[in-house]
């Protein structure tokens, strides 16, 4: 393991590291044996690492570096466009400048579609001079291999494939996985850690052990599953393209099922963390302890657009000016009052959350799909199994 940044914590101290790439949350014992020194955060009693509101900077930073997309998939998140709103290097570099001040231990690039810059990899060195672990998500558009050398940089490089037997098209409405699959292909081939990124939706779902398959005979590490999200384009047929309950409950079982395989890392996004309320046999405890994560913005995550404001996750597309996304460095951080409404919500939950065994990994469900479906993004959840169980 090799250890790319650390940044003291109350509870002890957070580390970046590679090989693998990882996010650690480690005691104060082990932070001093590896020459960390917390000095006034160490005063006092230590909180449990799931007592801590806000971090002291977030863990990591999602950056839009492109809003452009020529892809027009249909439910894509961020509303991309070909003529989308695309930032200089110069800003580029001073944003990630201002997040290595701030403590920011990686960086998750994305867009729009972020391969669409030439200038891409000089991101991602610009990004490693600073300190930070860059990661990059990308559709695979544009990836030849003299572009996937260049991506060596990046710790990793998540592409987009939603699914075999035509899980991709149902999500995006085109034929695009034979591309998405040449990126991972050159990516593989050049010597870059590749990620899959696959999207749940009930027509993706029952493929989903066969995609994780193709992942791993095309060279992927890991795959990620990523709850469908009413954000940009993709509050157009939501209703239409979320699973249904009937799959939900089934989550638990085909995660357990794909990652018992062990060929390839099985990691979930934090919004799917309500699902797995259905199974009495998961154990909170376990979800803390392997760092799977629920509701992260404004604890541990926030994200930049291409604009420069910031904002809780890269799905949260609410901007009040003066409101959040107006704070610039460390007070962005501990000021915003956006950024600050997710810590609150995350404090004091309703019913059932406040007495829900995983509240800790899961911190109240998606603020995004509780703003679709309701109109309130401080509602609950509507789709997490046990706020339905308790509703009934
Ligand atoms: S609101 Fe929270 S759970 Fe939903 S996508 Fe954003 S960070 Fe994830
Ligand atoms: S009841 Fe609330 S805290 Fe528990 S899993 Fe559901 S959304 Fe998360």
């Amino acid at each position: 393991v090799r250890v790319v940044r650390t940044r003291a914590e109350r509870f002890g101290a957070v580390v970046a590291t590679e090989d693998p790439a990882a996010i650690v949350s480690i005691d104060r014992a082990l932070a001093t044996r590896i020459g960390i020194d917390g000095g006034a955060l160490w005063e006092g009693v230590a909180p449990s690492l799931s007592d801590v509101a806000m971090l002291e900077a977030p863990n990591e930073a999602h950056v839009a570096v492109t809003d452009r997309c020529p892809a027009g998939c249909r439910g894509c998140y961020a509303d991309a466009r070909a003529e989308g709103n695309e930032p200089t290097l110069e800003e580029i570099e001073a944003r990630l400048r201002g997040l290595a001040e701030l403590g920011v231990l990686s960086v998750a690039l994305g867009g729009g579609e972020a391969a669409l810059r030439d200038d891409l990899p000089r991101i991602g060195e610009i990004a490693r001079q600073l300190g930070m672990v860059p990661t990059v998500t990308t559709s695979g558009l544009g990836i030849d291999a003299a572009r996937a050398r260049a991506m060596r940089v990046f710790a990793q490089v998540n592409v987009s494939h939603d699914g075999i037997d035509g899980g991709y098209e149902a999500v995006r409405g085109f034929r695009g996985a034979a591309l998405a699959e040449r990126a991972i292909a050159a990516l593989v081939h050049a010597g870059v850690p590749v990620g899959i990124n696959t999207v749940l939706t009930r027509a993706t779902f029952d493929a989903i052990p066969g995609t994780a398959a193709r992942a791993v005979e095309l060279g992927a590490i890991e795959i990620q599953l990523l709850r469908f999200k009413p954000s940009g384009r993709g509050r157009l047929d939501y209703l239409a393209q979320r699973l249904e309950r009937a799959q939900i409950a089934r989550l638990p079982a085909m995660l357990r099922e794909i990652s018992s395989r062990a060929e390839i890392g099985v990691r979930i996004d934090c919004s799917l963390v309500p699902f797995l309320s259905g199974d009495p046999s998961i154990r909170p405890e376990d979800l803390v302890r392997f760092g799977v994560m629920g509701c992260e913005a404004g604890r541990s995550l926030m994200a930049m657009r291409s604009d420069g404001t910031i904002a809780g996750c890269s799905f949260w597309r609410e901007t009040a000016p003066g409101v959040d996304g107006a704070t610039e460095g460390r007070g962005a951080w501990e000021d915003d009052v956006g950024l600050a409404r997710f810590r609150v919500h995350h404090a004091r939950p309703a019913e059932p959350c406040a007495s829900c065994a995983l509240r800790a990994a899961c911190r109240g469900g998606c603020r995004i799909v509780a703003a679709h479906l309701t109109g309130d993004p401080w509602a609950l959840d509507p789709e997490c199994p046990r706020v339905v169980a308790h509703r009934a």
